[in-house]
This record gives C-alpha cells, sequence and structure tokens, in this order.
C-alpha cells in the first residue's frame, strides 16, 4: 500500500494558492499533519479524498491515479471530514446503515459490522438514542464510526479528536495504533501531544507548503 502525492498544488482564487508543491510518500502507519489554520491541512484531505481536485499535480494510490478510478479508491476509503455533520433525528444505527448505502456496501453484512464497530467505539449502549441528543465527543465518535463502516486501507482524519474528552482521547489514540498496522492513515490535529502518541511520520505545513518531514521524536527535540 503506497499514497504517493506529487507535486500537488491547490488553487482557489487567483494569486493565492492554498497548497503549493506538495510531495509526500505514505506507507502503512500514522503520518500526522500540523500546522496553522489556513495552512492547506483540509484541502489537502479533500484532494487526498476525492472531494476536491487538485488544479496541478498527481495523487496515486497503489501506482494508480486516484481520478482515474475514484469509486474503487472510495471503497477503500475512510475519511473524517472537519465539518462532519451527522443527521440529528437519526439513531446510530440508522446513521451508519445510510452511510452504509452511499458507500455502496454489501447489506447482507451492513448489520453486523455496524454493531461491531459501535462497540468498537464505545458507543453500543446508545444504539436507540437519536445522535442530536449525544454529546460532542459522542457524535465525533459517530463520525470515526462512519470513516471505519468498510474497514478501508486508507484513512483520512481531519481534527478527528476535535471535541473528545481526555480519556476519549486517550482511546482515540490507542484505537488509532490498532489500526496502523496495515493501513495508510492521516490525521491532521492542533495537538501535538496526539501525533506524538501515534504518529512514526510528522510533516508540517505552512502555508501551503511543506516544511518537514520527520519523526515525532526528531520534531520534539527540534522545537
Ligand atoms: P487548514 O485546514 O490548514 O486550516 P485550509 O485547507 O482549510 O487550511 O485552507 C487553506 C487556504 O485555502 C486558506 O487560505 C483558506 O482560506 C483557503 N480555502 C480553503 N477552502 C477554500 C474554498 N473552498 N474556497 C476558497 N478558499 C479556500
Ligand atoms: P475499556 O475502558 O475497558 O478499555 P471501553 O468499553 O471503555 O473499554 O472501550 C472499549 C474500546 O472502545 C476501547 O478499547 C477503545 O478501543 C474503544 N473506544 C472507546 N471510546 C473510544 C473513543 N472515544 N475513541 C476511540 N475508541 C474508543
Amino acid at each position: 500500500m503506497l499514497l504517493e502525492i506529487q507535486q500537488v498544488s491547490k488553487q482557489y482564487k487567483k494569486d493565492s494558492w492554498a497548497l503549493q508543491d506538495i510531495n509526500l510518500q505514505l506507507k502503512p502507519g500514522i503520518v500526522g499533519l500540523l500546522g496553522p489554520n489556513g495552512a492547506g491541512k483540509s484541502t489537502l484531505m479533500r484532494i487526498l479524498a476525492t472531494i476536491s481536485q487538485p488544479s496541478n499535480g498527481t495523487v496515486s494510490w497503489n501506482g494508480e491515479d486516484i481520478r482515474k478510478k475514484p469509486d474503487e479508491l472510495r471503497r477503500t476509503l475512510g475519511y473524517l471530514p472537519q465539518d462532519f455533520g451527522v443527521y440529528p433525528h437519526l439513531n446510530p444505527v440508522e446513521f451508519l446503515e445510510y452511510v452504509a448505502a452511499l458507500k455502496g456496501l454489501d447489506r447482507s453484512k451492513i448489520r453486523p459490522r455496524i454493531l461491531e464497530i459501535l462497540e468498537l467505539l464505545n458507543l453500543h449502549d446508545t444504539l436507540k438514542r437519536p445522535i442530536g441528543s449525544f454529546s460532542g465527543g459522542m457524535r465525533q465518535r459517530i463520525g470515526i464510526a462512519q470513516a471505519l463502516l468498510n474497514d478501508p486501507r486508507l484513512l483520512i482524519f481531519d481534527e478527528p479528536t476535535v471535541g473528545l474528552d481526555p480519556e476519549e482521547r486517550v482511546r482515540f489514540r490507542s484505537l488509532l495504533t490498532d489500526l496502523s498496522g496495515e493501513r495508510v492513515i492521516i490525521l491532521s490535529t492542533h495537538i501535538v501531544s496526539d501525533i506524538e502518541a501515534t504518529a512514526d511520520q510528522v510533516a508540517i505545513l505552512s502555508k501551503g507548503q511543506l516544511l518537514t518531514k520527520s519523526n515525532p521524536s526528531q520534531l520534539l527535540h527540534n522545537v
């Protein structure tokens, strides 16, 4: 499994680049994307998730340009957007059934998988409650759950720990580490300790440019 980002740039407006010439090669493991607001983290993640197109450059997954077969990539992709929204009147099972239908997952396998994921995220006591009544951390866990539904090989988490309380954050970190062996996982966060606890590699974005790629301990020794 290999995700290759080659010379990717994104321009939303004339004379203003949200991303400039990004090059990254990602093997299974966790890469943490750090950077201030406006650095381009969400833009890069949307491109990787095929929600947005780069202005220049290519992204390939296992050697194949993701623009050629986006549907194939989407089947093996899990994405938690930053502005993840739920349908407040649905309960977790109904919501995840809806997401599963959108992802074209095998109907006969959906129900057990949904229950498994809800259990994994410690949401199994809430199956009949509308998501609208959930705390911020529980909603965020629903967001994590929908990203994991299709057992993806490529996981893109945009600010996944926002809204989690300290205990949930620790659990999320251990879940990430459990998932990382056979998956390429990209997470953006403002919280350096999320990265320190989980990431094999850190990429720092600033003003649309990639400043460094290193391992977290190197990074933390240098700041
Ligand atoms: P981050 O996720 O690091 O906060 P973003 O990727 O959201 O950064 O934003 C990078 C830059 O691109 C910012 O200057 C932002 O204002 C701009 N931008 C992001 N999305 C859009 C959009 N849909 N249209 C126009 N400009 C955008
Ligand atoms: P315990 O505290 O005994 O480990 P829990 O029932 O509280 O068990 O949680 C079971 C599993 O659910 C944990 O091992 C963890 O992987 C997962 N989990 C719970 N909460 C979260 C969370 N917020 N984010 C990610 N995973 C979680």
